[in-house]
């Protein structure tokens, strides 16, 4: 791969060190993430035009807190302090770091310099996002105060000359208003990047790496039919049309109409050209599932029988030389690979590796990219907008959308009730808003009356969440007249349901899921 553009954030633990990467990649320059303590001379081969320090839990002043080598100030490449990260390089050059005698959280007014160049085109006097406990209570010898706060003497820092700039606010968080500007800021006027990260460009030149790395190679990929199996597929089959084969397992736990649509899309009536294979096997699903209720154990069923079921169709095709794997950046970095995450999950999209499929390596052409690039990658690609937007679906799909066990009659009532709350919501133009709906049966069942029969049925929850990361959503308001509609609607078309319920509860205390 030739040298691309690339600035590096260096992880100290922070929660927002991914949404760092995504901003600055937003202003099309790439970014990736390594932790703290990778050493100085890897960073240094991976000749990054500037480096950005993340916010962290420790006090830079307390022994044994996340440090680096400090050669990094002086090796020449432009460096912006995040919080723990301005701290610590306030820390490390001779300036000073106490517990505040106020702490700051939330959105505070910063007042800025804007003759700085981290600041060009922003308001004096402009809303930031704080979360600290320490301060800096004295700048290093050399650095000129840029901004500060009625709380905070040091809200930011800079020695121009040398390219080191600090900021004690978070302006990778959207409440920082202009945080995005200040990001561009350092990425163009201090790193003086180009802009080159483009995904039309990354489409193109890795379709044609992808082509030289396989030559006549024999590829396998499992195709879920989620957004990320679907954008690696089309870019496989552009690089190498039909050594490519598909194998999409329709476990009949998705969404409706949702597995005829991966069939169109990617069958031989698509415009894809690949050996699509669809495995009907619903009902081998349905047999293992009868009668199991504990969540967990139906997730482990289904990444289980998910394999076999793949395995078995590999096997027919023969030996392969690649697998296809839909891994993107968040679960590199959520691995442990880079990052200085604490939280180390193995991830795949099919639930783990198939242990007796022949093949020689694994590819992964999304690897280097977030959610939102691989949507804006399939847009490229010429993918359907319902399969790129499509919302986020678990792995076990249903299954853990149906409180208790699971059976093919209750698969589908969710699958009507889910289809009206979606077509609802698309209706009152509410799908831009919300970002994550859903229907899931409770499984309970109440009394109910209805055509002045007594009835005994089930009752259909609906979930609707705003979130802009997932790690954190708000249950969503929804008119009263739309949850009007849709409780009429899915109790007169949906058999065995009497009872529509709203879920208020935001996560956390509650998970977006059910089980
Ligand atoms: N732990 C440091 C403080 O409390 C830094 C916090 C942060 O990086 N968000 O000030």
């Amino acid at each position: 791969m030739q040298q691309r553009e690339t600035v590096i954030v260096l992880d100290f633990g922070g929660q927002y060190n991914q949404l760092i990467a995504r901003r600055v990649r937003e202003c099309n320059v790439y970014c990736e993430i390594y932790s703290y303590k990778t050493d100085l001379q890897v960073i240094k081969e991976k000749n990054p035009k500037g480096i950005i320090f993340t916010g962290g839990p420790n006090s830079v002043y307390l022994e044994n807190a996340a440090a680096c080598d400090p050669e990094i100030y002086t090796w020449g490449v432009p460096v912006l302090g995040i919080c723990y990260g301005s701290q610590l390089m306030m820390h490390q050059l001779g300036g000073k770091v106490e517990r505040a005698p106020e702490r700051e959280y939330g959105k505070t007014l910063v007042h800025v310099n804007p003759e700085s160049k981290l600041f060009q085109g922003v308001n004096k006097d402009t809303i930031c996002w704080m979360s600290h406990n320490d301060y800096i209570s004295q700048a290093a010898p050399g650095f000129a105060i840029s901004a500060y706060t009625d709380n905070c003497p040091v809200a930011a820092v800079e020695n121009a000359e040398k390219g080191l700039y600090a900021v004690q606010f978070h302006p990778e968080v959207l409440h920082t208003q202009e945080g995005t500007k200040m990001l561009h800021n350092f990425v163009y006027n201090v790193c003086g990047c180009i802009g080159d990260w483009r995904m039309d460009s990354f489409v193109e030149t890795t379709i044609q790496a992808l082509r030289n790395k396989i030559g006549d190679g024999k590829v396998l990929c499992a195709l879920s039919g989620g957004v990320d199996s679907s954008v690696a597929a089309v870019m496989l089959s552009k690089a190498v049309g039909k050594q490519l084969t598909c194998v999409f397992v329709d476990h009949g736990l998705l969404r409706k109409n949702e597995a005829e649509e991966v069939c169109q899309v990617f069958g031989p009536e698509g415009n894809y050209e690949l050996n699509f294979v669809c495995v009907n096997a619903r009902q081998r699903f349905y047999d293992k599932l009868a009668g199991v209720t504990e969540p967990e154990k139906k997730r482990k069923i289904i990444g289980e029988e998910f394999i076999r079921v793949f395995e078995e169709e590999a096997k027919k095709i023969g030996a392969v030389d690649y697998l296809v794997q839909g891994t993107i950046y968040p679960d590199v970095v959520e691995s442990g690979v880079g990052g200085e995450s604490t939280v180390i999950k193995s991830h795949h999209n099919v639930g783990g590796l198939p242990d007796y499929v022949d093949f020689k390596e694994i590819v992964e052409p999304l690897r280097d990219l977030f959610k939102d690039e691989v949507r804006q990658a399939g847009r490229e690609l010429g993918i359907p907008e319902y399969l790129v937007s499509r919302q986020p679906f678990p792995g076990p799909g249903l299954a853990i959308r149906i409180i208790g066990d699971v059976t093919p009659e209750k698969i589908a009532m969710v699958q009507d009730a889910d289809a009206i709350w979606r077509e609802e919501i698309a209706k009152a133009g509410l799908d831009k808003q919300v970002n994550q709906y859903y229907a899931a049966l409770t499984n309970m069942r109440s009394v109910g009356v209805m055509g002045d029969e007594r009835t005994y049925d089930y009752a259909i929850a609906l979930r609707a969440v705003t979130t802009t990361d997932f790690m954190t959503a708000e249950s969503a308001e929804i008119p009263w007249s739309v949850l009007g509609t849709v409780t009429s609607r899915i109790v007169n078309e949906v058999k065995h349901v009497n009872r529509v319920l709203y879920d208020c509860t935001g996560k956390p205390p509650a998970t977006i899921e059910f089980e």
